[in-house]
């Protein structure tokens, strides 16, 4: 059976692009909402890669303690999730180096809103530099917000100079999020998050198997904000009302009916295993 890949981004509501303006309104919830999360992983026996964004990881280092200790991975989502393309190398550099100062361990990285492209590739050779082994920030998709459509759709060495192809001398891994490709043309993204509420259990579970019929694993996410009751109701716009509460009510029970199916890994482990 081939091992999917589970990762939790770590943020508050208003970390979006839809809500950010709203972010000097709102309370932290992430340390009350981290231990049920821990607690449905454990119940399913599943192990999964937390990125978590930087401020979030300062203000609470406790956060990072508890997933440590139930053996999940922390990993770097960003010091306070804005797009890369809003970044400098320098700025990128500094986030990394003040996230690795509260968890010196960190290999892996996302790129808030999935910002990880043509343009702003130079931060794959920043990672390498400061000990990352990973990334996670491709999605192989067109959306109005983020997509990278011709990458490749597994594990793969990007090449540092257009990184939808592969170059097998770069260090760095690339796990694209999950699609599934219908029709020769349609990606369908599935990867979780917005899709996981979007469409139907089915879909997604035909497309993750499809994705281990090649014989990889389906990357997936879920934002814990997502899975938690009380998050604050924000007035993010019509689009945004719709990308951040459609469904919301039903994250939690299609994660775990996912967590019942498939097997579930960190990104960590994966790699590891994948070496053996
Ligand atoms: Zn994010």
């Amino acid at each position: 059976m081939v091992e999917n890949i589970l990762s939790i981004d770590v943020e508050e509501v208003f970390h979006g692009e839809y809500t950010r303006r709203h972010r000097h309104n709102l309370y932290y919830r992430t340390p009350k909402n981290i231990p049920p999360i821990l607690k449905i992983l454990e119940e399913h026996n599943a192990k999964a890669t937390f990125f978590i964004v930087g401020e979030i990881a300062e203000k609470f280092p406790e956060v990072i303690n508890m997933i440590l200790e139930k053996g999940h991975e922390v990993s770097f989502h960003g010091w306070i999730h804005e797009p890369l393309w809003k970044l400098t190398p320098e700025q990128f550099r500094e986030e990394v180096r003040s996230f690795k100062k509260l968890h010196p361990h960190t290999i892996g990285f996302r790129a808030p809103s999935f910002s990880l492209n043509n343009e702003t590739k130079w931060v794959l050779k920043i990672l390498y530099d400061e000990g990352f082994k990973y990334d996670s920030s491709v999605f192989p998709t067109w959306t109005p917000l983020y997509g990278t459509y011709k990458a490749p759709m597994h594990p793969y060495h990007p090449s540092l100079k257009n990184i939808i192809k592969e170059d097998e001398t770069c260090p760095i891994i690339e796990f694209p999020l999950a699609v599934y490709k219908l029709f020769r043309l349609i990606k369908v993204p599935i990867a979780g998050g917005f899709w996981l509420r979007l469409w139907d259990l089915g879909l997604i579970k035909r497309g993750i198997k499809k994705i281990n019929d090649e014989g990889f694993p389906a990357v997936i996410y879920i934002h814990n904000w997502e899975l938690d009751e009380k998050t604050p109701k924000i007035n993010a716009g019509i689009l945004g009302r719709f990308q951040v509460y459609h469904n919301l009510n039903k994250a939690k029970q299609k994660l775990a009916s996912l967590l019942s199916e498939f097997k579930f890994t960190n990104f960590s482990t994966y790699i590891k295993d994948a070496l053996k």
